[in-house]
């Protein structure tokens, strides 16, 4: 007997199943282990996908349903298999068991994104097993390795070297995001567009002398410490934008409260504000509005009694649409004042530009559809996230990508901030079948709306 014969459960037995083959992403290549969700895949789809492995055990997997009509577009299903590490003692139960409490399905990748992969494929199988029409264009699902890590190794991988396998014009992937509740009519997020990397390697050059005299000494470290603290505590620039406004409206958030978060000149004094009372949707307010800036790594010296002549310091920055790498370069000058700038060296280490999808077309419209008929509204909210996903690869292509998803009615934005990369990671029963029948909709409706 097959484990998912059950429709009611198939996608949530099939993200416990995922869930417990723990995929963890630490950054080294041999870590993921994406092979085992390959498996589990082609169990529960009853064929094997094309299989890609750039590096031992990375996995991703490929299956193409091919359109009936020549020329209409093909839509992508664009989910990752990997998680990131969970640290056991801040959970309150095995981070592996996926076991369901409480009406819950707990684990690491509950919601990052095992819940929608899950989804993306009991819907698929619709496809596969020839149980609803065929779409008029192609219909992918490509399960992918490698995003908690940045997708070398799986979608930047496949976009990059096998495209025709993934070849597409549109593409569902994340973030999914709760239905706004807190104005009179309801609203739904969908993602359609994410900031880029700036990273950057900051150096500082000194003199290498015996540190038991320090005095009038060039030390590398100080230098670098004293630009760490600037490039930590100078603001950064502000970037509003209509996209920003709608989102903000959508939150129903007090009015005053809310006419300040669209003021470029009280954003800061609003975030400050909206902090005492929802700390995680102030820290997402603030990198939706601004360049990020945050050091992170710093590495100085050689030897305890030497004075230290090389350090380096590492730093995470992100870009809004409009935000350049020449305005990272600048700002980054800026912080620093003009005598440290004069004694440092500014180096791109991942570079990219914020992508974005237009808020329009017939999968939008699609997803207008299904969120009439499910939810009661046409209102989709356009939402930039500030994290990196696999979209970027395929939008640098041309291609329109969205996240969506459809949550229980008791979830809200913050508790999907917190719990995304953090502690008791869980997802309703409701919420996992709830995206089953979303998905559902609006893959019907995409392939009305592309019907010749
Ligand atoms: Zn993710």
């Amino acid at each position: 007997m097959n484990d998912y014969d059950d429709e009611d459960t198939a996608a949530v037995r099939l993200l416990q199943a995922l869930i417990r083959n723990a995929c963890v992403n630490t950054g080294e290549p041999d870590s993921g282990d994406e092979w085992k969700s390959v498996e589990t895949l082609g169990e529960y789809l009853g064929v094997p996908g094309v299989v890609v492995e750039p590096a031992p055990g990375r996995q991703s997997v490929v299956y193409r349903i091919p359109g009936t009509t020549p020329g209409a577009p093909a839509l992508a299903l664009v989910p990752h298999l990997d998680v990131v590490p969970a640290n056991v003692s801040g959970w309150s139960c095995d981070p592996f068991a996926a076991d369901i409490r409480e009406g819950y399905v707990w684990g690491r990748g509950a919601l990052d994104m095992l819940n929608i992969t899950a989804a993306m494929a009991v819907v698929f199988k619709q496809y596969l097993d020839g149980d609803v029409p065929p779409l008029p264009g192609d219909l992918v699902l490509a399960a992918v390795a490698d995003e908690e890590a940045g997708g070398r190794l799986g979608a930047g991988h496949l976009v990059e070297h096998e495209w025709p396998l993934v070849a597409c014009d549109f593409l569902l992937t994340e973030v999914a995001a709760p239905t706004f509740h807190r104005t009179p009519d309801p609203s739904l997020p969908v993602t359609v567009g994410e900031k880029g990397p700036g990273w950057r390697q900051i150096h500082a050059v000194g003199t290498p002398s015996h540190a038991s005299q320090p005095f009038g000494s060039d030390n590398a470290l100080l230098a670098l410490a004293d630009a760490t603290v600037r490039l930590g505590t100078t603001p950064t620039p502000v970037s509003i934008d209509d996209g920003w406004n709608s989102f903000v409206d959508a939150l129903g958030l007090p009015g005053d409260l809310a006419n300040a978060l669209k003021d470029p000149d009280r954003v800061d004094d609003a975030i400050e504000e909206l902090a005492l009372t929802e700390p995680a949707l102030a820290r997402w307010a603030h990198a939706c509005t601004h360049m990020t800036v945050a050091p992170t790594m710093m590495q100085a010296g050689t030897k305890a009694n030497t004075i230290a002549d090389t350090a380096t310091l590492s730093v995470d920055i992100r870009v809004l649409p409009g935000q350049s790498q020449d305005d990272v370069d600048a700002h980054i000058r800026k912080a620093m004042g003009e005598f440290l700038a004069d004694r440092i060296e500014i180096e791109p280490i991942v570079v990219g530009p914020a992508t974005r999808s237009d808020a329009a077309g017939s999968l939008w419209e699609a997803i207008a559809d299904a969120s009439e008929q499910h939810i009661g509204t046409r209102t989709l909210v356009p939402m930039m996230i500030p994290v990196a996903t696999d979209a970027r690869f395929f939008r640098q292509r041309g291609v329109t990508a969205y996240g969506v998803g459809w949550f229980d009615d008791d979830t809200n934005l913050a508790d999907i901030i917190g719990m995304f990369h953090g502690n008791d990671e869980r997802v309703s029963v409701t919420s996992v079948n709830r995206s089953v029948t979303f998905l559902e909709s609006v893959l019907r409706n995409f392939g009305i709306r592309t019907a010749g």
